[in-house]
């Protein structure tokens, strides 16, 4: 018998639009955990699972807690989580599934790591992830449909051995809690000016808005996105807070990854709720569709469709309604079957344009006796000059090419219409590549 067991601790669905958050939950637990003789192995993981899942509640997040112990305290830190997990539940609320896996072996098997990897792409069943804690000998427990238990495993199982970063959460005071969140914006501007780009998605500069506080009615005070544990520490002590911060934690996350997108070759391999990256061609001129919406056509080999730059995607919007026909690109973003006609779109998060077309426009010719521009007189009965009278049945439009605004390059949506899994322009060149993992000295709250 071995001195030392690890425990592995993944928790999803323990909230509700009316409250509640499981990385809070997360956060108590890590509070009462640390007052025993146990060692956290590594930061809690807030995992971001496929952000197209139609029951999720807001972010599709879910936790994993890792740490080494003794071993006859498994007991007592199952009890504990279990205890918390409970009370922390909305257990009455229809919606709220909520799920708790646990997991007590050192290393995570491949199965793991791949049923994540499917999780934070696409659609997976509870008997699935039953199928494999049953199979990988681990442990779990749920309430009303027990979902839960997927984003619990599929925690488990994202070991983050790949690109990460970091999400420092400051916790309001209960008594706070459902009222608007007082936090200093000058001061969040100023530390997202000094600190980037190791900081991201703190502002919206488009609107002059901060983004790091949420909006509902969850504990949740603010969240500061960086490249490592240090760097969202010091930008927590340049944030002021206008009210009392009840607790906070540093988590080490899949946000602003990109994990979620796959690479798809056609258009016909396209599945509802994934998120993908494809190369096309445009094949429908942007159309403005209620209310400020931008929608074009794409086509390759395979087939048709539309892509959607909804009103809130700002600065992709703008983009998008400059593409003409035969703009060579890449679309990233989700797959959704529209409701109108039933037909697969592409909502977008990110276009890469490769290649531009010329932009042309057909317009008469100008008058050879008198240099004006000739009018039409309708369709197939040639052109006329209002000038001097005369006919010209053989002279033909003329095509002009108009100079492009675009230039190719990487576009995305808006900082404030981001996805959590998406990687904001400013991370591009700070990726990770499976760093080791040091926990730094004061990680979460006393
Ligand atoms: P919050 O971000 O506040 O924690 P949420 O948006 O994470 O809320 P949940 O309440 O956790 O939403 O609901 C998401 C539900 O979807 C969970 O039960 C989770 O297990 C399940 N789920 C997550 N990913 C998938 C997936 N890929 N396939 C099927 N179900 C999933």
């Amino acid at each position: 018998m071995t001195d030392t067991s690890f425990m592995h601790i993944g928790l999803d669905d323990t909230d509700s639009t009316k409250g509640g958050c499981t990385t809070y939950l997360a956060a108590v637990l890590i509070e009462k955990l640390a007052q025993m003789p146990i060692h956290f192995i590594d930061y809690p993981a807030l995992i971001r699972l496929n952000p197209n899942v139609p029951w999720k509640t807001r972010g599709n997040g879910a936790l994993c807690l890792r740490l080494r112990h003794p071993p006859h305290l498994a007991d007592d830190i199952k009890q504990l989580a279990l205890n918390l997990w409970e009370q922390h539940s909305h257990l009455n609320n229809k919606g709220t599934n909520p799920g708790i896996v646990f997991y007590q072996h050192e290393n995570i098997p491949k199965e793991l790591t791949a049923f994540s990897r499917r999780a934070e792409t696409s659609i997976v069943t509870l008997k699935e992830a039953i199928k494999l804690i049953r199979q990988v000998g681990a442990e779990a427990l749920g309430y009303n449909t027990c979902r839960g238990i997927i984003g619990a495993t599929a925690a488990i199982g994202e070991t983050l051995n790949g690109d990460y970063t970091y999400e420092l959460i400051a916790y309001r005071t209960v008594e706070n809690w459902g009222t608007k969140r007082c936090v200093d914006k000058e001061s969040i501007f100023n530390m997202d000016q000094l600190l980037q780009p190791k900081v991201f998605n703190n502002v919206d500069t488009e609107k002059n808005r901060v983004i790091i506080t949420p909006r509902g009615p969850d504990p949740i005070l603010f969240g500061i996105r960086g490249e490592s544990a240090d760097v969202v520490k010091q930008a927590f002590g340049l944030v002021k807070s206008l009210e009392p911060v009840e607790r906070w934690v540093i988590f080490r996350s899949n946000q602003g990854t990109d994990v979620h997108l796959r690479r798809v070759n056609s258009i016909d391999k396209l599945e509802r709720y994934s998120s993908v990256i494809l190369q096309c061609v445009v094949s429908k001129n942007p159309r403005i569709v209620p209310v400020r919406h931008v929608i074009f056509s794409i086509k390759d080999a395979y087939g048709e469709m539309d892509c959607a730059a909804y009103e809130p995607t700002g600065d992709l919007r703008k983009i998008a309604r400059e593409l003409v026909v035969g703009d060579c690109i890449e679309v990233m973003g989700a797959v959704h079957r529209s409701t109108k006609d039933k037909h697969l779109t592409i909502n977008l998060e990110k276009i890469n344009i490769l290649n531009l077309n010329q932009k042309v426009v057909q317009q008469n010719p100008f008058c050879p006796n008198c240099q004006k521009r000739l009018k039409s007189m309708g369709k197939h009965q040639g052109l006329r000059c209002e000038r001097c009278g005369e006919k010209f049945v053989t002279l033909k439009k003329q095509e002009i090419a108009l100079p492009r605004t675009l230039k190719p390059g990487l576009y995305l949506t808006s900082a404030r219409s981001q996805r959590h899994l998406t990687k904001p322009l400013r991370r591009f060149g700070q990726e990770k590549q499976g760093e080791s993992v040091v926990l730094i000295e004061g990680w979460h709250s006393p």
